[in-house]
């Protein structure tokens, strides 16, 4: 058993649109209030240790109580009498929402996450989850059924497969609607090949085999992000905060939407191939940490690209059945896969490689996934 993640475009009539936001608010309100019960059982601690250091009190005695995840469910109902609005949106999304901080507790007290903020309304992407509840969510046709919602139209452009566990709705800052559905399914392993392949990510090809298949950097993508960039520069002329302003900035916010899209299209299909293709694979072990400090924007886009491609072959290896080995990067590009001489100057221009020991010479990124192949089946 698997769970998988489908995003779909939203098209929520205006009514529906208004009970989303709604439900949006309401969710982030319950959090919040569970969030402050909390926050003043910390208080009192604070607030007895300050007596403690004035000398009021000879020790701080008091136990802070860790988050009660039981009785902030129940504070839901209570809430509910005070501000009957509550009423009107899904309720299901309202506990969701409360099991969220609850989660976010448990891990911050076992150290794995900082402790739980205040939500805002401002932050750029605003949600709600609700969960799978007696056949609630269904999807017919084009349409989703969503608690209280009811029949909301969407872009169903792929099959979603398994029993469908959580929805997550959005509200993205360009104003669009989007719909994440967590689906649990049996996937069959693709039937083995006996073929094994080493991978070169790069900036002249996006990847390169070692079989010598290269894909490229799409055309597609040069052209939006001149766009963007070209957007962002008049986005910089504009006076912060001006309707012109604000148009500009949903204008960028729609041209980076489309290049995260299509990114993805391309990079799964690949992704699919290369799994289907080979049992085993090779890539290059590049740390994600390095990568975001890239300031030079067309590196930064493609290393991104990088990393989203390694994590999904990373986990269509996993559902597949088939093995991701990944390997130290360094003198992959610098050593000769005939010889094994390993000299920086082996490399003599982007593209070309001409061994300074045997003479061998080939294109450079297919001599690196050569390497990198063979590195991948010695381990
Ligand atoms: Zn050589």
């Amino acid at each position: 058993m698997v769970k998988k993640a489908y995003k779909f475009r939203l098209y929520p009539t205006k009514e529906q649109a208004d009970l989303i936001n709604k439900t949006i608010g309401c969710s982030r309100f319950v959090a919040n209030f569970a969030l402050a019960e909390q926050k003043k059982e910390e208080d009192i601690w604070a607030t007895t240790n300050e007596l403690v250091q004035q000398g009021f009190l000879p020790e701080n005695n008091y136990k802070v109580k860790f988050f009660d995840k039981v009785q902030s469910i129940k504070d839901i109902a209570q809430l509910k009498k005070h501000y009957t609005w509550l009423k009107e949106v899904d309720s299901i999304a309202l506990q969701a929402s409360v099991e969220n901080v609850a989660d976010a507790y448990s891990r911050y007290y076992k150290k794995q996450n900082d402790k739980p903020k205040f939500k805002s309304k401002k932050n750029p992407v605003q949600s709600y989850t609700t969960k799978l509840v007696n056949g609630n969510i269904k999807i017919i046709d084009r349409y989703i059924q969503l608690p209280k919602l009811g029949m909301v139209r969407f872009a169903n452009s792929q099959e979603v497969n398994g029993n469908i566990k959580r929805v997550t709705v959005r509200r993205n800052p360009s104003g669009k609607y989007f719909v994440s559905i967590l689906a649990e399914t049996k996937v069959t392993p693709f039937s083995k090949t006996g073929s094994s392949i080493g991978i070169d990510v790069g900036l002249a090809k996006f990847a390169t085999l070692s079989n010598g298949v290269q894909y490229d950097n799409p055309k597609f993508f040069q052209k939006l992000e001149k766009k963007l960039a070209n957007a962002q520069r008049i986005l910089s002329r504009r006076k912060i905060g001006s309707s012109n302003w604000n148009k500009q900035r949903i204008k960028i916010a729609r041209i980076h939407e489309k290049i995260v899209n299509s990114r993805t299209d391309y990079l799964q299909k690949i992704s699919t191939d290369i799994v289907k293709n080979h049992d085993i694979i090779g890539m290059e072990d590049l740390k994600v940490s390095k990568m975001q400090q890239n300031k030079e924007l067309a590196k930064g886009i493609s290393e991104i690209s990088w990393y989203q491609f390694r994590t999904m072959i990373s986990y269509k290896c996993e559902w597949y059945g088939k093995k991701l080995v990944l390997v130290n990067p360094s003198h992959t590009s610098q050593r000769c896969n005939c010889c094994g001489h390993t000299e920086k100057s082996n490399r003599i221009s982007q593209s070309k490689f001409v061994c300074k020991s045997c003479g061998h010479t080939e294109n450079a990124d297919i001599n690196a996934s050569k390497n990198i192949l063979e590195l991948a089946l010695s381990i």
